[in-house]
């Protein structure tokens, strides 16, 4: 069965290296011309690393990014240690997979490579621009006005998918009202493990975690009540706008570390942080959704990609179960109306968590803050740490069922 896949993000070659595995043929086509190179780093969390361990992936991308050990919160306008512990290490003890942060380029390009080398086509300066389904086939046609012909079509194409666009109802773009300004910079060696540090102030928050023994990254949220349209920009610190957007930041005057890490920033990006209403079903005929192109999250929970590989392993399970197989067109829909429905709420508590996530981590006023900070070192302790591990435990616990 040919499986055409659109985006070569996250979770087009996660997929596309679970169908080959299962004996489907996947080819990718890619928009862009190149790997895009915009953002900084990502969360791999556990659900992630068993899905990559189903094709042999895993040990790969742990070693390509950095395993952590410590969470630490604070409060900025108190200037105390709301929490520190190592939740990561206690993660990995409970699912036997860390937490890891990795540039997300170099986190794609791993994953593109390790496609190519099992034999997979990927064809960059593909963007699609119309699909059609006619019988048992569905149809492409791309920019350049080239086509190509599929048993199966898989939107990958993130956020702003075209494939949603052009056969689901599209659903309203909407600015959260948050953004995003974050970088990379040197790691000073200390003997501090790896950690995962987040500092939360009034109306402005810092996340940073280390992507490898030499390389730091950082995010900053700031409510900001003008819409735009940056998706992860790229804008140089060496230049002055990129100077400006980083020295203009709170963050850019906190000590304790945000301060060094924003001056020292090698690269840094402007995320205007929107969101699309998630969808309810997401198949039509012999098109299916997976990842960001269904569900996008805000990035402040670190579950986008994480997401899309627990996707891309429900959808292979389904169409290879025994009882969808050989995939005629009523079992295609069986198995495509079951990935829908296994999938659909666990997205939408994530969608709606990570929404929680960003209002607390923009709350603005003393009291306020006070309360939250409170609340924060409280529920850590006493046991919120659990939920996230029971939502980094999937999407299967012992053996995969592929
Ligand atoms: C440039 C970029 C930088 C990012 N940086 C960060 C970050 O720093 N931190 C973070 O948490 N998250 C980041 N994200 C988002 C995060 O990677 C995703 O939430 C997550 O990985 C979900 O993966 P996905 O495969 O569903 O979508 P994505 O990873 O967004 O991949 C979608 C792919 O589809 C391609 N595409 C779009 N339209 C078409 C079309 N018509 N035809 C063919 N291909 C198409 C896109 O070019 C893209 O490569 C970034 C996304 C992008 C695109």
């Amino acid at each position: 069965m040919k499986v055409i896949i659109v985006g070569a993000g996250v979770a087009g070659p996660i997929l596309a290296m679970l169908l080959q595995h299962k004996g489907f043929s996947p080819v990718i086509y890619e928009a862009a011309p190149s790997i895009p190179s915009g953002g900084g780093g990502v969360q791999l969390s556990p659900q992630t690393f068993k899905v990559l361990n189903i094709v042999g992936l895993a040990e790969r991308a742990i070693a390509a990014g950095q395993a952590q050990e410590t969470l630490e919160f604070r409060s900025e306008p108190s200037g105390r240690v709301l929490f520190s512990w190592d939740i990561p290490a206690l993660i990995r003890a409970e699912t036997g997979w860390p937490v890891c942060h990795i540039r997300r380029i170099t986190y794609v390009r791993l994953l593109v490579d390790a496609v190519r080398e099992r034999g997979i086509e990927v064809q960059f300066g593909k963007k699609v621009v119309r699909v059609e389904q006619e019988g048992e086939k569905v149809r492409v046609e791309f920019e350049d006005g080239t086509e190509d012909e599929g048993d199966l079509l898989v939107g990958c194409d993130g956020m702003s998918s075209d494939v949603r666009e052009l056969v689901f109802p599209p659903g309203k773009e909407h600015y959260t009202g948050i953004i995003v300004i974050g970088g990379i910079a040197r790691r000073h060696p200390s003997a501090v493990p790896p950690t995962v540090l987040q500092v939360f102030g009034d109306a402005a928050h810092f996340l940073s975690a280390p992507f490898s023994p030499t390389e730091i990254g950082f995010q900053c949220a700031l409510p900001e009540p003008r819409v735009s349209s940056d998706r992860w920009r790229s804008i140089p610190p060496t230049t002055t706008q990129g100077q400006a957007m980083l020295m203009a930041l709170p963050q850019a005057r906190w000590g304790g570390g945000p301060s060094r890490m924003i001056g020292e920033a090698t690269s840094a990006y402007r995320h205007a942080v929107s969101l699309r209403e998630p969808l309810d079903t997401w198949h039509e005929g012999r098109v299916v959704l997976v990842g960001d192109s269904a569900h996008p999250a805000t990035p402040h929970l670190g579950q986008g990609g994480n997401q899309a590989a627990e996707d891309a392993y429900h959808l292979v399970r389904l169409l290879c179960r025994p009882g969808h197989i050989p995939l005629s067109p009523p079992e295609l829909a069986a198995a495509l109306a079951e990935y829908t429905a296994v999938r659909v709420p666990h997205a939408k508590d994530v969608v709606a968590s990570s929404i929680a996530e960003g209002r607390v981590r923009v709350l603005a006023g003393p009291e306020k803050c006070k309360k939250r900070d409170e609340a924060l070192g409280k529920s850590l302790a006493e046991g919120r740490w659990r939920d996230v591990v029971r939502r980094m435990r999937g999407p299967f616990e012992g053996e995969s069922e592929i």
